[in-house]
């Protein structure tokens, strides 16, 4: 027997609709690209948006079709994000840290129809122009005054606005219908685009806002420093919209004084972002004295969050981390670490220890670990494997089909090497591809980097596996001091001592200027392997 509930299709534009009705007054606020701060309502966002889905009508758009769009986080990013998929177009957010050539391939590779960018970016669709023969316009996110001077031939986002009237009602169609597109940064291979569809995008939207989630809510003021093009800003558009807190886009300067300024201004209660952005900002605080006077919680995943940083945000600052792991296929979000009613009588030791994983799974995300040969292994905190993970908001393939089915047995493989412990709190002990195979015992590169950047020395550090005669691999540590800091590589094994098994002591420690990223903000070791790759261990 069915039950007797409307079927009504969870649709992104309804977020819209909602926030207009019932937060029509909260504010979006945003730092421009043509500089100052723009104000409106999620009224006003919402009377533009079904205009812009008129222009895009205009411009002969149709459904399926993907937009695409080279963006900081801003309004007019926001209405994008709404109207185009709100249309049942699809919404390709670019990275546009990627290199030139990935950014050539994924353009083809999606087939935009339409890009629209700041204009930060327009050197980038220049160079991009005339290897991108699907593309039919380049659409500047700007007014008439702004309009730059370009060899390609450029739309007008303003212009494009105001010749439309905002009488548009949205279309209801299947859920399952794709929404927007992300192209994950892998460190080898082709980028490969994860799609996402109405439902998907709706239900994660509902599980990021939990409270043992991001926990948003119409009190709060968000700022989310994440970018919009990395994992829609880990859905904080849509659960900001869903929820009618107040948003606050930080624009292009990321900086640490610009974002602390706006989070003064602003009254930002909420923020969200990767460990490196953090970095920048606690050294900004430190150096100048500051407090936050508003600051409640902030969430820090993308990589592992350092235990330090933990520590600083909470005794420091006062502000609660709320350590969070996903992935691009995961819409992004899997964990996030929160406590339990019964962890209230716990030391802080032991909070903070908890802390350090990335966390509990959100329902809807059904997560375990197995071994090499696909077994079960036990929650108890110390057996590792590889971590797989099931649900609604998790990819069952890549777009076009690239690189075939990923799945096994119906569980997406993240690639991650994790535990998982008795209360279902899990912890990345590795990517696969970077864990140390020491005598075919394994050794955590992400413990030994975060027991690094505890030094008081130490800016930034990577762990390696470097070729041994007689272990196959041993752990290299690779250490970008701080500014005018003194540390010899004696001291920082020292460091180690007590702290690790005796046989996880790195055999050497390299001092670099800089480390490499990834265009999200990662380590990219796969370049420190090929830097290092004929490295020779005092110990080999
Ligand atoms: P991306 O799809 O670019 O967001 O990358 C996803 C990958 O980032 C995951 O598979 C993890 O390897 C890594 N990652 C994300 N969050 C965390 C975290 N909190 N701790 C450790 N690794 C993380």
């Amino acid at each position: 027997m069915h039950g007797l509930m409307m079927n009504m299709p969870l649709m992104i534009s309804a977020l819209l609709k909602h926030a207009d009705q019932n937060h029509g007054d909260a504010e979006i606020v945003s730092r421009t690209v043509e500089g100052g701060i723009h104000r409106y309502t999620y009224r006003a966002a919402h009377q533009r948006c079904r205009r812009l889905a008129n222009a895009l009508r205009a411009l002969g758009v149709q459904p399926g079709e993907r937009v695409a769009t080279l963006a900081w986080n801003g309004y007019r990013h926001f209405e994008i994000y709404f109207a185009v998929s709100g249309m049942g177009a699809v919404m390709h957010t670019i990275n546009p840290r990627l290199f030139p050539e990935q950014l050539v391939y994924i353009v083809n590779h999606a087939e935009d129809s339409y890009v629209f960018f700041d204009l930060t970016f327009l050197p980038l669709v220049e160079a991009l122009a005339d290897k991108s023969p699907k593309v039919k316009g380049w659409v500047a996110m700007t007014d008439r005054e702004h309009m730059p001077q370009s060899k390609v031939k450029l739309l007008c986002y303003e212009e494009l606005l105001a010749a439309q009237s905002d009488d548009y009602e949205w279309p209801v169609f299947d859920e399952n219908t794709a929404s927007s597109l992300c192209y994950t940064s892998g460190t080898t291979g082709n980028p490969k685009g994860v799609l996402y569809s109405h439902r998907s995008t709706i239900l994660h939207a509902y599980g990021a806002a939990l409270p043992d989630a991001l926990n948003m809510s119409a009190r709060d003021c968000v700022l989310p420093v994440v970018p919009m093009f990395h994992v829609n800003a880990w859905s904080i558009p849509y659960s900001g919209a869903l929820t009618g807190c107040k948003i606050v886009f930080p624009g292009p300067q990321l900086d640490g004084k610009s974002v602390y300024e706006l989070f003064e201004q602003e009254k930002v209660s909420l923020s969200a972002g990767v460990p490196t952005v953090w970095m920048g900002l606690l050294a900004h605080m430190k150096q100048n004295g500051l407090r936050f006077s508003t600051l409640k919680r902030t969430v820090i995943g993308g990589s592992a969050c350092p235990p330090a940083m933990i520590r600083s945000f909470q005794d420091e600052y006062g502000v609660q981390v709320l350590h969070a792991w996903g992935m691009t296929e995961m819409s992004p979000l899997g964990t996030v670490t929160t406590f339990k009613l019964k962890h209230d009588g716990m030391s802080k030791a032991e909070r903070e220890a908890l802390q350090y994983k990335q966390g509990r799974v959100i329902f809807g995300v059904e997560m375990k670990i197995v071994d090499d040969g696909g077994k079960d292994l036990p929650w108890d905190g110390t057996a590792f494997g590889n971590l797989m993970v099931r649900g609604p908001w998790i990819t069952s393939g890549y777009f076009k089909a690239e690189g075939g089915n990923p799945l096994k047995d119906g569980w997406f493989p993240t690639g991650d090497v994790a535990t998982i412990d008795a209360d279902g709190y899990m912890q990345i002990t590795d990517r696969s591809k970077d864990v140390i195979k020491s005598g075919g015992e394994w050794i955590s590169s992400i413990d030994l980097e975060n027991l690094a950047v505890a030094h008081p020395a130490v800016q930034e550090a990577a762990v390696i596996g470097v070729r041994h005669p007689k272990w196959d691999e041993r752990p290299l540590l690779i250490v970008v001091k701080k500014k005018d800091a003194q540390v010899t590589k004696e001291e920082l094994l020292k460091f180690y001592e007590g702290k690790i098994a005796k046989w996880w002591m790195p055999d050497d420690v390299a001092f670099v200027d800089s480390l490499p990223h990834t265009a999200t903000g990662k380590l990219l070791k796969t370049k420190l392997r090929e830097d290092f790759l004929n490295y020779k261990l005092p110990s080999a």
